[in-house]
């Protein structure tokens, strides 16, 4: 089987602004996020909690990422 015909689905490594890093699937290898549910006001229990879902959303559907 060659390799880079077909999207490999593999654990990809995020890394975040805040520092914070962790593992999910995904074709790319490494992903740089400027937000995650470490840092993220919506996790963290602070305002603006409709503005981040969506943003959690957005980074969740863009990463294939099922939270
Ligand atoms: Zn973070």
């Amino acid at each position: 089987m060659k390799e880079g015909i077909h999207p490999n689905y593999q654990q990809a490594t995020v890394t975040c602004n805040c520092g914070n890093t962790f593992t999910t699937g995904s074709t790319k290898k490494e992903i740089h996020v400027e937000v995650c549910s470490k840092c993220h006001s919506f996790y963290t229990g602070q305002q603006k909690a409709t503005a981040a879902r969506g943003r959690i959303d957005k980074f969740n559907k863009k990463y294939g990422i099922n939270a």
